[in-house]
């Protein structure tokens, strides 16, 4: 294509919410041939809510929302935003942590009241050796087989309470992966969260093939993977968690409404958030790059 072609292309693009890093980038857009997606805030709108609280005979559920609340308020994490948020509107004002750490796609720990405070996955509590009693590890699955995210609350080395937490999906998610398949891409979910939960979102909005429980580091194994089956690989993300793999990926796309990591990442940014921008990204390079008319 004629420099001219790219930057009409490029002005274009900003036209449909599509912010281009350079006219190259349209050149690897037109190639892909398999579109990787982060669920959570990609797929999904990642404004979780607390839905219900499973708790242990003998713990409060006042106790879990002020030690589990108190924690995930000093988290970013969308899930964190979920537990604050509920815990908040239950009782009010939280108490500061005395000590805070950030588990990356496992949750956060922290001391509370004090109090040694795990809230997260189960693997968390695993690295602790804390183990779920059997009717929390119910209450775990049934939230999963519902699609919800269910996160572990332990302190002073028990296992107290389960939560359930859920988002939905975007209302465009779906008909942006139709088009997505009409272009000739697979589309991958990719996730840290649990399997039973992933494949209830992929089901959703018209996905077969799920990579879930994988942790944030090991985003970027799986487009190398791919990549190294010969695919020429897109991925779409938003998180800190996602940055490495829209670095890797041969075309990067970040959500507009996620993180300034994931952005500075990415080859092209969708505005708006809105998957159908990547289908737009998609038709436009071949459109400007003369493969359609
Ligand atoms: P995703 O890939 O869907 O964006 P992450 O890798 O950020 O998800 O997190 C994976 C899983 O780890 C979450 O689904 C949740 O179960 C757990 N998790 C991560 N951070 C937190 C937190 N702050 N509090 C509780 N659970 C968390
Ligand atoms: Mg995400």
């Amino acid at each position: 294509a004629t420099p001219t072609a790219l930057m009409v292309g490029t002005g274009r693009g900003a036209q449909l919410g599509i912010l281009i890093k350079g006219p190259e980038v349209l050149e690897t857009t037109r190639k892909v041939d398999t579109i990787v997606l982060d669920k959570t805030g990609t797929v999904t709108t990642g404004r979780m809510t607390l839905l219900a609280v499973h708790t242990v005979e003998g713990t409060e559920e006042r106790e879990v929302l002020r030690l589990a609340g108190a924690l995930e308020n000093a988290s970013e994490h969308p899930v964190a935003q979920a537990v604050a948020t509920g815990a908040a509107e239950r009782l009010g004002a939280l108490p500061d942590p005395e000590d805070f750490a950030n588990v990356p796609g496992l949750g956060v720990q922290g001391i509370v009241d004090g109090h040694a405070v795990l809230v997260g996955r189960t693997k968390l509590l695993a690295e602790w050796s804390i183990e779920l009693p059997a009717d929390l590890a119910r209450a775990r699955h049934d939230a999963e087989a519902a699609g919800r995210t269910a996160i572990t609350v332990a302190w002073d080395g028990a296992a107290r309470a389960v939560l359930e937490v859920a988002d939905a999906v975007k209302d465009t998610s779906p008909q942006a992966i139709r088009r997505l398949r009409a272009l000739g891409l697979t589309p991958i979910l990719l996730t840290g969260d649990n399997k039973t939960v992933a494949d209830s979102v992929a089901t959703e909005v018209g996905i077969d093939e799920v990579i879930a429980e994988v942790m944030p580091e090991d985003k970027v194994d799986v487009v190398k993977r791919l990549q190294a089956e010969g695919r020429s690989v897109a991925m779409v993300g938003d998180g800190v968690n996602d940055a490495a793999a829209l670095a890797q990926a041969d075309l990067g796309l970040a959500m507009g409404t996620g993180t300034d990591a994931a952005i500075e990442a990415g080859d092209l940014t969708l505005v708006r958030g809105d998957l159908n921008a990547a289908a737009d990204a998609i038709r436009l390079s071949r459109r400007t790059l003369g493969t359609i008319r």
